[in-house]
């Protein structure tokens, strides 16, 4: 049986999403598993038991630090004997990721959006050539390690009690230090994480609508997206541009108002689950992706849109 090591994230105080995404398919997958997070207390810790995580480690430290925490890693896997490492590719996962990778002398398969067991083989799926292409990557040696893509996974619940171990993290050792973490202003509900995107593009003609897409996307507990045109013209913070150069998204539901579907901006959200697209050329691009597809000036659907929204909820 293959030994996985979770490396967890918290997110206001609780294990998100996607690291219960990760435990759920890695149990799905039979593996061994266990969970390592840190600036956090073991009662919190051990809720990644929720999703079939047998052993916790925890470091209740609060500061950030690649370096440090990768090196703590590397330690946890080598002495608990670990095959296969899952972190969430978030900007965590990405920084720790690599370093893990170096210090494990291991291969990273980075952005994964499906796992698949091929007799003693880990068979990962990802998006490459900016999404215009899927590659199946298997590791040949080396401990297996993996980002994985929110949202891809189902979060199943298959309750154990995890017990809790606490890893001590030494941050004099560093030959950095993080100066200030900055929230992204405006978003009010993380992009990476949504379940529901809005998102807008140059056919919304000017700043002054995108206000209204953010009262859309309120209504559906959406987080609020947008093209790099509307950000290269500064109507909107790039906090929220989805694509290539932006955020890579896959939630449940992405309505795309005014997006032509460059293949940039479909690196970005084309694995999201159902794609609705507005948009009054009935050629866009958008709609070769989209589940559904309105073809229509944005301005007369987006409110009819609102009112059928108002009218379901009561
Ligand atoms: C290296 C590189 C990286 C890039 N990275 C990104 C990235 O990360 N994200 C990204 O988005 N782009 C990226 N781009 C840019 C990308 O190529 C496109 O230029 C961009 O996505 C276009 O944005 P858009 O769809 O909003 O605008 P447009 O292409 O101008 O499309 C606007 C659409 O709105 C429709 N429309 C207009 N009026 C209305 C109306 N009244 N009602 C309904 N529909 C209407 C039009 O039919 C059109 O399809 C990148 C480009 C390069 C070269």
């Amino acid at each position: 049986m293959s030994k996985a090591l979770i490396i967890g994230e918290v997110k206001n105080g609780e294990i998100s999403k996607v690291t219960l995404e990760i435990a759920s398919r890695a149990k799905e997958l039979d593996m061994e598993l266990s969970a390592i997070v840190f600036g956090t207390n073991p009662e919190t810790a051990a809720t990644i038991g929720s999703s079939g995580v047998g052993h916790v480690f925890y470091s209740d430290t609060v500061e950030y630090n690649g370096e440090i925490i990768a090196s703590v890693i590397s330690e946890v896997v080598k002495k608990g004997g670990f095959d296969t490492v899952l972190l969430p590719h978030s900007w965590m996962g990405r920084d720790i990721g690599g370093r893990i990778g170096a210090l494990l002398d291991s291969a990273v398969i980075s952005d994964i959006v499906e796992l698949t067991a091929d007799g003693n083989k880990l068979v990962a799926k990802k998006p490459v050539y900016a999404g215009k292409a899927y590659a199946k990557i298997t590791h040949k040696k080396g401990i297996r390690i993996f980002t994985v893509r929110p949202n891809v996974f189902e979060v199943v619940d298959s309750k154990v009690d995890a017990k809790t171990e606490k890893v001590e993290a030494d941050f004099s050792k560093s030959r950095s230090k993080l100066v200030e973490f900055k929230e992204t202003q405006g978003a009010k509900i993380g992009l990476t994480e949504a379940k529901i995107i809005v998102a807008g593009g140059r056919g919304i003609k000017g700043p002054e609508y995108f206000p209204v897409l953010q009262e859309l996307a309120d209504m559906l507990g959406a987080a609020l997206g947008a093209s790099r045109a509307t950000v290269d013209a500064g109507w909107i913070n790039h906090s929220h541009q989805v694509g290539q150069t932006g955020k890579t998204v896959s939630p449940l539901l992405y309505i795309a108002v005014g997006i032509s579907g460059a293949i940039q901006h479909l690196a970005g959200m084309g694995s999201s689950k159902y794609i609705v697209a507005v948009n009054k050329d009935p050629e866009a691009p958008i709609f070769k992706v989209a589940t559904y597809g309105i073809v229509d000036d944005l301005f007369n659907i987006v409110p009819v849109l609102k009112d059928a929204i108002k009218k379901i909820k009561g």
